[in-house]
């Protein structure tokens, strides 16, 4: 519920159990929200009711996560198929379910503070719109996230409150942390974050590892898996499943040019800087927070690290040519982020036939139409679950960047 412990570091799992042969035995037979269940238990033990535990993951797994296969050796893990279309929906639907339950006995309303350069918060405003006893205040800079992007932070109304910040993402940030440091502010709202941060997002990001394993086939092939990663809790999630007992050989950290941690593992420096704009712009993170988590995971160990996970990191122009080259050889339509991915899975796949490499694809093409469509040379509809949003009107309140404005503005509220 603090997202932060009192000495500033981060929260991580004093252990993290196995999965042993009981679990593994049926694991091929189960659904997904059944998988799903078993990994939960198996990490949250008895801190709640089953029924309870088993009520929020079924309700936070409502919808697939297929592996699709390129070719014999490559395949997609499709992380889009939630309500904002981005893996993130799996972190936003959990932490929102737990949350409001851990809640439900306190007449202290939670007010969430997010900033986000776009997919965050609208992860976050679908997962916790509507929830009891929790509002949703976002932070997004004016002018920056795309035109689908915006509607999805401003328009739903009710708990979900969007503040639009003239200045840029990392503007957005300082307000946040700002905030949570605020004695006037602490003493009126129940603060808390919803940024990876928070462990409550991992947790439900390991269950699609395992539900990739159970859809691939049992031929001995070794498994590698591609994480497109910005702030790394997606790649946390994968190391802890790994933990667990997932049998991945390997995974890969795929960048962009924001490459700090790729060139932790090379030369044993890390190195943060402040970002770099990209087409993935989700991934433009120049200290990602998760690294500390990674560390910990490896006992702070290099060399045991680099045996689990090599880098990978391309440019703006290397990633467009993965788009064309997926969509001509396959006819799959990537996203920017995911075709990091994919291109660190092409670059090695040629040498290593005994492996079946897998990326996770983290969002839908649809939610980068105008990248996608000037890459491909082809007009792409929006998605679906994104088109209702088009005729929505946005409300949201205009802030400049100082915090002064933004605090009056919070102790102002009713609330
Ligand atoms: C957030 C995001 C990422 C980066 O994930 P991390 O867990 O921060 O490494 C990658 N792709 C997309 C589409 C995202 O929204």
């Amino acid at each position: 519920m603090h997202s932060l412990p009192e000495d500033r570091g981060l929260y991580m799992p004093l252990e993290i159990p196995s999965f042993d042969s009981r679990h593994w035995k049926n694991l091929k037979e189960l659904t997904f929200k059944e998988i799903s269940y078993q990994v939960a238990k198996v990490l949250i033990g008895n801190e709640l009711p089953d029924n309870i535990l088993e009520q929020i993951v079924y309700d936070t797994v409502n919808f697939p996560a297929p592996v699709v296969m390129l070719d014999e050796q490559i395949g997609a893990l499709e992380l889009f198929h939630g309500p904002s279309q981005a893996f993130k929906d799996f972190g936003a639907r959990f932490m929102s379910r737990l949350m409001s339950y851990y809640n439900k006995d306190s007449n202290q309303k939670i007010t969430i503070l997010v900033a986000t350069s776009g997919d965050t918060g609208g992860a976050v405003a679908a997962g916790f719109h509507q929830i009891e006893g929790i509002e949703v205040i976002i932070l997004y800079p004016s002018g920056k996230v795309s035109h689908l992007q915006e509607k999805q932070l401003t328009t739903y109304g009710d708990n979900i409150i969007a503040c639009e910040i003239e200045g840029t993402f990392d503007d957005c940030q300082a307000l946040v942390k700002q905030a949570f440091l605020d004695d006037d502010l602490k003493s009126k709202y129940s603060l808390s974050s919803a940024n990876s941060i928070n462990i409550a997002r991992l947790i439900p990001q390991t269950f699609y590892y395992f539900e990739m394993w159970k859809q691939l086939p049992e031929d001995g092939k070794e498994l590698i898996v591609s994480v497109p990663s910005g702030n790394f809790g997606n790649l946390t999630a994968g190391l802890i499943s790994k933990k667990m007992g997932l049998p991945v050989s390997k995974f890969v950290a795929a960048t962009n040019i924001n490459k700090v941690f790729p060139d932790y593992l090379i030369t044993g420096l890390f190195r943060p800087h402040p970002s770099f704009s990209t087409i993935s712009n989700a991934m433009d993170v120049g200290n990602p927070s998760n690294f500390v988590r990674i560390l910990d995971l490896y006992e702070h160990k290099r060399d045991r690290l680099i045996k689990d996970v090599e880098g990978f990191y391309c440019n703006d122009t290397e990633t467009e040519e993965s788009m064309k080259e997926a969509f001509d050889k396959y006819g799959y339509i990537l996203d920017p982020h995911g075709a990091i991915g994919y291109r660190s899975l092409v670059k090695r796949s040629d040498k290593e036939e005994v492996y079946r490499s897998i990326f996770l694809e983290t969002a839908h093409p649809g939610k980068f139409l105008p990248t996608v469509e000037k890459v491909l040379q082809k007009t792409i509809p929006i998605p679906e679950k994104l088109k209702h949003f088009e005729q929505k009107v946005k409300n949201s309140e205009l802030f400049n960047s100082q915090f002064e404005t933004f605090k009056e503005y919070l102790l102002s509220r009713d609330y």
